[in-house]
């Protein structure tokens, strides 16, 4: 006997578990990932699956339905190309990098497509840390046209104050050893310093990387995602559905807003946020 599945994800929803889904919590997440390096001992998706798993946990912790994920997202433009630069050398780096402004009215044109599809809170969680200024520059051109509340946080803000965030050190393997440990072989680490690959943006601390730690990272990002989706409320109104043309609108309204675009910046957002 075929036993219908538990899914929380909106592609492999049937009909009535969609409704049912929807009626019990209309909240959507937006997992956003990145194939980008890791070093030598993790794959290229690390974000991406960051990013899935804690969408998923919490679709099935405080409700909600989660849509269909993407591996790409802004890079090499901004303070992106001298980072880039200085963990890769010359190496090619096996990106999957798009410029803002194509990942930008993506996002909006999918913020439209949750609303309409009767979605009130929206989560976008990202995996690649350092975009989510600009997620949130989107999404507030998008509330002031539909009024939806939107939760965009990157992974790492999630837990600022408890653990350190890094790129593919310690922090980022131990997350990945935890949700998919077959996806991590830290015998790998000291290739760095014999592989013609060089570092390969891998970070110092890397080798001290544990399931153990990447489950108490996990679970203090998972609190925090809570708190925060549980403090949006419900509102019951439902506007009418957002059309194309007025969607443009809000576009030139975040075009008008470019000079405002962290990802064209050069200045590097971790200093700027700590600052705040
Ligand atoms: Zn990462």
């Amino acid at each position: 006997m075929i036993t219908v599945n538990d899914t929380v994800r909106w592609e492999e929803l049937l009909p009535h578990q969609f409704e049912t889904r929807l009626s019990a919590a209309p909240v959507v997440y937006l997992p956003l990932g990145l194939c980008e390096p890791h070093g030598h001992a993790a794959a290229f998706g690390l974000d991406t699956v960051k990013a899935v798993w804690l969408c998923e946990q919490a679709a099935r912790r405080y409700g909600g339905i989660v849509a269909p994920t993407q591996g790409y997202q802004i890079h090499e433009t901004g303070y992106h190309a001298p980072w880039l630069a200085a963990v890769m050398g010359k190496v090619n780096p096996r990106l999957g990098g798009v410029p803002p402004d194509v990942l930008l009215r993506m996002l909006l044109f999918q913020l439209r497509a949750f609303a309409n599809a009767g979605f009130r809170t929206l989560v976008l969680v990202t995996g690649h840390h350092g975009n989510q200024a600009d997620l949130r520059l989107v999404a507030e051109e998008f509330t002031r046209t539909c009024p939806v509340q939107v939760v965009a946080v990157s992974d790492p803000e999630l837990v600022r104050g408890r653990h350190h965030g890094d790129h593919a050190g310690r922090y980022e393997l131990s997350q990945l050893m935890y949700i998919r440990p077959d996806l991590v072989d830290l015998d790998r680490v000291p290739d760095r310093a014999t592989s013609p690959l060089g570092r390969f943006a891998q970070g110092d601390d890397a080798a001290d990387a544990s399931a153990d730690y990447g489950r108490r990272i996990l679970e203090d990002s998972l609190n925090e995602l809570g708190r925060r989706i549980l403090a949006t409320g419900t509102d019951e109104h439902s506007p009418p559905p957002l059309t194309i043309d007025a969607t443009e609108e809000i576009w030139l309204r975040i075009v008008a807003r470019q000079s405002q675009w962290r990802t064209l910046s050069d200045q590097d957002p971790d200093l700027a946020e700590s600052t705040r």
